[in-house]
């Protein structure tokens, strides 16, 4: 009779030991699955129009302006001058 309660608990789902076992599989999954990617950071340079990863060119300076959104100084290699954008993820 214990033998089969407890082949009961372990197979039925919603036992504490089968929940966690899902768990701990779905934490297993979570570590092997896809590695979720940063959005990706651009700058656009208002001279050019043209857009560049941040991580491409060479910051300088990071602010925010008065609404919280982040300033980027960079260094345009097209402008070949230093220009400010706002920080674009996509
Ligand atoms: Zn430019």
């Amino acid at each position: 009779m214990s033998r089969t309660s407890s082949w009961y608990r372990f197979h039925n789902p919603m036992s504490p030991s089968a929940r966690r076992r899902g768990a701990l599989a779905r934490t297993i999954a979570a570590e092997a699955g896809p590695i979720i990617r940063e959005p990706e950071l651009r700058v656009t340079c208002p001279s050019c129009g043209d857009d560049y990863k941040n991580d491409r060119v060479k910051t300088s300076n990071i602010e925010e302006d008065i609404s919280g959104r982040d300033v980027v100084t960079f260094y345009c290699p097209f402008c070949e001058k230093e220009v400010q954008s706002f920080v674009f993820s996509k």
